[in-house]
């Protein structure tokens, strides 16, 4: 049995390696990568030894050869490729490991590998007798099944994985000599691989599926999701939506429910508990088959505190232990819980007729660019509320205005056409609570009218992006009232 190794990224071929000549393996290597094999002190042929040739032209043609092409794609099933196998005097390679030079982060010519997809795609091709690795967190896995072998099954997926890993990277490459230098991970969108069957679309009538996008190593991608039920489309987007919000929210104890995607309870505190409860408070009608997340672990007690409230559909935690599982998922079999491992912010896209919108994630300020525009200081607290009512804001559909006390969401009025009655709604929604929070907007006040109803229920401090032509006249009223007024730097909108 023989295994041929090129890696741009040697990273974990001091076990791999080893693994291979334990399962009775000959290894075949590249220049770099047999260099590296003999710095470990581990038995090798060199590519150059079996072809006959050194690396060419700067090492531009390394593996590119029949001896090496030959042992890959010929077919063990053909009785005249076994032969012409014979003929040449090559024996078959039976696990091809391969990474690619890197092209994303300092692109050239020289960088475009050649060699590299030609033996991934040739071992992939091969897949009834050949197995591919490209990426070297599958070397945990392959090492264990050398032993007992590793199946068609397996196979077929490495290959997959393989084809999707050459077609990303060869978008990456059509990209730059585009000049597309967007930070946009645009070739992820040219190899989306369905990885889980939705229960249904947005609606029941539709069918929906989750596309893991190539590369990705976190999000979703990595998520875990326990209970019997399949999420659907709309668990998944409002999921989503609420680890979104969570993470921007920082490390303390915080807890966010969202429903129809947006934010409908938020809160922040010293115990993931009271967080819950508070963000549960916030608006606990509207909470009812949402999607909770929080960013501890779920412990029995949490579980069980959740059991006294109505309803989620889908609990999002960072991990949880058995006994809470069951707790939740014992009493209801029909809620799901995901492990989400927390995301790196993604490109946001939207489909219109004949193609995508696309763009990078919408940047949260910090407090400090704030700009006070009026006499009253606010307080720190009040600082804090009014920075998490714009984080809120941001997370929830435009037009949207928040108001947030004590570090918990008390009124969320979003998705309104007009401004003012966002307003109306944060304030009817909030009640008694919003005297002496903080109300954001996440665009500008066009008019007076919508500061009126947060300055009206009592709320102290506003925030809200300047650029109206009326920000004067607004910044007046604020004044008059005797309210802090803080102009953010920038608007919120998300539709
Ligand atoms: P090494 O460090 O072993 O010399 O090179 C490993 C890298 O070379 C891998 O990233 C592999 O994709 C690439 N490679 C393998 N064969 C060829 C070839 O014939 N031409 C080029 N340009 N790259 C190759």
């Amino acid at each position: 049995m023989q295994a041929l190794i090129s890696l741009y990224d040697k990273t974990g071929l001091d076990s791999l390696a080893p693994a291979l000549i334990e399962a009775g393996y000959s290894l075949i290597a590249s220049g770099g990568t047999a260099k590296a094999l003999r710095g470990l002190g581990i038995a090798h042929t060199k590519v150059e030894d079996l072809t006959g040739f050194p690396s060419l032209f700067g090492g531009r043609v390394k593996t590119l050869h029949p001896a090496i092409h030959g042992p890959i794609l010929a077919d063990r099933s053909l009785p005249e490729h076994v032969r012409e196998l014979e003929d040449q005097g090559w024996s078959p390679i039976d696990i091809v490991i391969v990474n690619l030079y890197p092209f994303d982060t300092d692109p050239s010519v020289e960088l475009i590998d050649i060699g590299g997809p030609a033996l991934v795609r040739a071992a992939a091709k091969n897949f009834a007798s050949v197995a591919v690795v490209v990426d070297p967190s599958d070397y945990g896995w392959i090492r264990e099944s050398l032993a007992t072998g590793i199946t068609i099954e397996d196979r077929r997926r490495l290959a997959a994985k393989a084809f999707g890993y050459v077609s990303a990277y060869d978008a990456r490459v059509a990209n730059w000599l585009e000049g597309d230098d967007s930070p946009l991970p645009t070739h992820q969108l040219l190899n989306l691989r369905r990885t889980r069957e939705l229960r249904y679309g947005e609606n029941p009538h539709q069918p929906g599926a989750f596309y893991i996008a190539e590369g990705a190593e976190t999000g979703w991608a990595q998520a875990q999701w326990l209970g019997t039920e399949e999420p659907s489309y709309l668990n998944f987007f409002d999921a989503d939506g609420a680890q979104r919000l969570l993470e921007r929210l920082g490390d303390r104890p915080a807890c966010v429910i969202v429903k129809h995607g947006g934010p409908c309870g938020v809160a922040r505190r010293d115990e993931i508990l009271d967080a819950y409860v508070e963000a549960f408070e916030g608006d606990p009608l509207s909470a009812f088959g949402g999607v909770v997340a929080i960013n501890r672990p779920l412990t029995p007690e949490l579980a069980q505190a959740m059991l006294e409230r109505p309803k989620f559909d889908v609990l999002v935690v960072p991990s949880v232990v058995a006994e809470a599982e069951q707790i939740i998922l014992g009493k209801r079999r029909r809620s799901r819980i995901a492990v989400f491992p927390g995301a790196a912010l993604t490109v946001g896209i939207r489909s219109v007729a004949g193609g995508y919108l696309l763009q990078p994630p919408d940047e949260l300020e910090t407090v400090e660019e704030f700009r006070l525009v009026t006499s009253r200081v606010p307080s720190q607290a009040e600082m804090t509320d009014a920075w998490m009512a714009v984080a809120v804001g941001q997370a929830a559909a435009s037009n949207a205005v928040t108001i947030v006390k004590n570090q918990a969401a008390v009124g969320v009025g979003q998705g309104q056409p007009s401004r003012v009655d966002a307003s109306r709604i944060a304030v009817t929604k909030a009640g008694d609570k919003a005297r002496g929070g903080a109300g954001a907007s996440d665009a500008f006040f066009p008019f007076p009218d919508g500061l009126e109803a947060l300055i009206a229920a009592g709320v102290t401090t506003i925030v809200a992006p300047s650029g109206s032509v009326k920000d004067d006249e607004i910044a007046k009223v604020a004044e008059d009232a005797g309210v802090s007024l803080l102009f953010a730097p920038r608007r919120h909108f998300r539709h």
